[in-house]
Formats: structure tokens, C-alpha cells, sequence
């Protein structure tokens, strides 16, 4: 078995498909420190530089004296402590929901909300570029799932027209509210229209929204002007907010279901009381004036780096945020481009399948509040040549 096993991974090494770890030997930042050579760092999703932040490094370090490091159980054991429900509550309120719940992840959440609110007799609609972790939701529940195609609403509501000559149990509509590949937004607005249309229920993953988007970082449902109709507002704490884990705000009702029923839950010891602490440092450093002020430094590098890139006739897609991915198609020249920026000091990953679809490889640039403008035209004329060098 060993032997097949290596003989496949030869095969992927061949294609250019095999995956690969990297270590980072300090912190996160927006230069990063790799085989003893400072990088630019253009592949991070810890947009505002919290990861590392002061603030929430002196919150953990006192939690973690108080409350120690390991929290012992699953939440409903004896894993909830007083961070845990303190987060809830501070998110809840961020959020503007009736109340919230802490997941280990952002794939644990996405498993564990689907799964726990949902069965064979629902239905979902899912967009077709939705995260793994949404799809291995409905895998892990076995719902029906009927997938749209990328935010196309006429087709989805030919879908919920068709359907709902038979219908049974509970709908839900799932989206990312920032797509994590393409880096394009949801429409928000409009889904909320049909969902209470149908009376089906609206989930949005903003797993890149929260802390980015909107005038107080509240995410893509508070940029599109809908936070009080998504119903089910899922979130990490991994990328913006510098931390790890993930929550949901939503109904009360919505939450105890999940309590009783949500396996990635019930049957996984909770998170450090340290790192629900850090989160709360967190939210409260994105609503301050010093959060403001970082949005405003990422928005500015945003568009520097997307202008940069379109200007030299690259494809960035339909990218709106500060998810900016540069098409380069095929595996084979995509990880050429990798490798030479990565000699060239410039950190940026190379994206194939699956996490994409075939023949739609890409550099997956993210820009971070803390990079300089100037080094990023500086990166963005690097890209550019090495991208022109290595297409075939
Ligand atoms: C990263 C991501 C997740 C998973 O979150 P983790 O906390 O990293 O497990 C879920 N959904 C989207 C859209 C993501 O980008």
C-alpha cells in the first residue's frame, strides 16, 4: 500500500500538484522570515496585522495566567469558561444578533452549522464557489444541496421557483460573503430579498469580511447595508481578527439547536480560554478608531496593488477586495511563478485544484494594512515580469 501510496505522490510531484509545507520561523507580518531570508509576505489572510498585534498579545498572556492554557473538555463537558461566554456575548453584539456560538474553526463551524441545522428532508442552495468546509457541511448532513452558479441570482431563483412545488423541511441559502479565492462579494441584498421571499433562511460564511468590510468592520453583510436580515452570520477568527476559531451569530433559537446538536461541537475539546480572549481584544481594537484607521491604510494598498496589476494587463478577475488573484491557469507555470518570486523575495502562493477548478489556477495575492505602498509597486513590477517570463 505504502509503495501505491508514494507512487501517487510521485505522480503529483510530476504534474506540479503536490502540495508542500513551508515554515515561517517568526511571526506574522508583512514581512515574514523563510529559510533564514526576510520575504515579503503576500499571501497572509491576517489583513490587519492583529495576528502579532500588542493589544492582543497582552489579553492572551493575562487569560492565560488566569485561566491557564488548555481548556480541558468539550464546551458542554466541562470546557465553557468565562472567556468563552465573554467572546460569545461581544460577538453577539458586534454582530448585532439575539446571541452567538464559539467553533474551533472556520471549518468546524461550516461542518457543524450545516449539520446541525439541517437533514434529509432541507434543501440548500449553495453558490458554486463556495468553501470546502460549506460543502463537506452538507456532505456531513446529508442534505439535499442544490448548487447556483457564482452569484447568479436569476438562476437561483429559477431553482426556488422549481422547488417550491414540493416542498418539505427548511430551506437555507449558504454564501460566502467574500469569496476566498476571487475575491468578490456576495450580493447580499438580493439574496435577503429572496430568502424572505421563500421564507428561507440566509447564511453568510465572512470568513474575509468581518473586521475588513463595512464602516465599522462588521463585515459584508454591514457593507451591503443588510446586517438585521442575514440570519445566520458565520465568521473565523483566523484571518482579520488574528487570532483562530470561528463563531456564528444568529436567533437564540438557532443556537441552542446547534448546543444539542452540532457534532464538530459536542465532540471536540473548545479552544484556549486565551485565544477567546484575544478575540474579544480583537473586536474591540476593529471598532476603534485605530481599526478605522487600518481598514482605510488596507483599502488604500488594495487598490494600489489591483491597479498595479491591471495596468500591466494582468486578469484579476472580478476581484473587489483585498483578495487579489492573478490568473495563470495551467499548475506548471503557476508554481514556476511561485518558486522565481519566492527567490525574487516575494512570498505568494500558487492556487490549483481543488481548491480551484480545473485550468483556473492563480496567485492568490492578499494585501495586508501594514504593507508600505512602495513596496508593493515594487512587488507589483516583479510580478509582472515574472508572470510574462514563465507563461507558456
Ligand atoms: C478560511 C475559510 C474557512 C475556514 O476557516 P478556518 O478557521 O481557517 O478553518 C471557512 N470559510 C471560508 C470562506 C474561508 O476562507
Amino acid at each position: 500500500m505504502l509503495s501505491q501510496w508514494q507512487a501517487e505522490l510521485d505522480s503529483l510531484t510530476a504534474r506540479d500538484m503536490l502540495r508542500t509545507l513551508r515554515t515561517v520561523e517568526g511571526a506574522q507580518g508583512p514581512k515574514v522570515r523563510i529559510d533564514g531570508r526576510d520575504l515579503l509576505l503576500l499571501s497572509s489572510n491576517d489583513y490587519l496585522g492583529l495576528a502579532n498585534h500588542p493589544l492582543l498579545v497582552e489579553a492572551a498572556m493575562v487569560a492565560i495566567r488566569q485561566f491557564g492554557v488548555g481548556s480541558g473538555a468539550s464546551r458542554l463537558v466541562s470546557g465553557s469558561m468565562a472567556p468563552h461566554a465573554a467572546f460569545e456575548e461581544r460577538v453577539a453584539a458586534f454582530k448585532e444578533a439575539e446571541a452567538a456560538l464559539l467553533f474551533n474553526s472556520g471549518y468546524a463551524a461550516n461542518t457543524g452549522i450545516i449539520q446541525g441545522l439541517c437533514g434529509p428532508d432541507d434543501l440548500v442552495f449553495s453558490d458554486a464557489l463556495n468553501h470546502a468546509s460549506i460543502i463537506d457541511g452538507c456532505r456531513l448532513s446529508r442534505v439535499r444541496t442544490l448548487v447556483y452558479p457564482h452569484r447568479d441570482l436569476v438562476a437561483l431563483e429559477q431553482l426556488m421557483e422549481r422547488e417550491s412545488h414540493q416542498r418539505k423541511g427548511a430551506w437555507l441559502i449558504v454564501t460566502d460573503g467574500v469569496f476566498s479565492m476571487d475575491g468578490d462579494l456576495a450580493p447580499l441584498r438580493e439574496l435577503c430579498d429572496l430568502k424572505e421571499r421563500f421564507d428561507a433562511l440566509l447564511m453568510v460564511d465572512d470568513a474575509h469580511g468581518t473586521g475588513v468590510l463595512g464602516e465599522r468592520g462588521r463585515g459584508s453583510a454591514e457593507h451591503c447595508g443588510c446586517l438585521g436580515r442575514v440570519d445566520l452570520q458565520m465568521g473565523t477568527l483566523g484571518k482579520a481578527l488574528g487570532c483562530a476559531g470561528a463563531y456564528l451569530a444568529a436567533s437564540r433559537t438557532v443556537i441552542d439547536r446547534l448546543l444539542n446538536r452540532s457534532r464538530p461541537l459536542i465532540f471536540s475539546t473548545s479552544l484556549p480560554p486565551a485565544v477567546a480572549a484575544a478575540a474579544i481584544a480583537a473586536i474591540d481594537l476593529v471598532e476603534s478608531d485605530e481599526g478605522r484607521q487600518l481598514r482605510a491604510d488596507l483599502e488604500r494598498n488594495r487598490s494600489l496593488l489591483a491597479r498595479a496589476l491591471t495596468e500591466g494587463d494582468l486578469d484579476i478577475l472580478n476581484s473587489q477586495t483585498q483578495i487579489i488573484p492573478v490568473l495563470t491557469r495551467d499548475p506548471a507555470p503557476t508554481m514556476a511563478m511561485t518558486g522565481r518570486l519566492f527567490k525574487e523575495g516575494i512570498f505568494l502562493q500558487g492556487i490549483r485544484p481543488p481548491t480551484v477548478g480545473e485550468g483556473l489556477c492563480r496567485l492568490r495575492a492578499t494585501v495586508m494594512a501594514s504593507h508600505q505602498p512602495q513596496e508593493l509597486v515594487a512587488a507589483a513590477q516583479t510580478i509582472l515580469r515574472v508572470v510574462k517570463e514563465c507563461r507558456t
